[in-house]
């Protein structure tokens, strides 16, 4: 499977990739999504498409579009808040 085409530009994996051994649970979806068959099913991805590019995606939304735990939605826009609905 080759990697995300957004791999080296997202947000999300340059923030954490770099935390994967404390998280088993981040480990699990980076493989899942970025580097694997589930990649299509990004929630991350479907809102870059939407709103131009990776850049305007929240750090913090994994690729379920859920907020990395420990973390929260306070800070998305609304845009993306209702984006994230109609995605998940
Ligand atoms: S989080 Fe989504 S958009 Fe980012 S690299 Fe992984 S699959 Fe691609």
């Amino acid at each position: 499977m080759t990697k995300c085409p957004n791999y080296t530009k997202c947000p999300f994996l340059k923030r954490y990739e770099q935390s994967l051994e404390k998280s088993v649970s981040l480990k699990t979806k980076i493989m899942a999504y970025c580097d694997g068959d589930s990649q299509g099913d990004c929630v991350r991805k479907k809102i870059a498409a939407k709103l131009g590019g990776p850049e305007h995606v929240p750090v913090n939304m994994m690729p379920d579009g859920k907020a990395v735990v420990g973390t929260g939605m306070t800070d998305w826009t609304t845009e993306v808040q209702n984006l994230v609905g109609t995605f998940k």
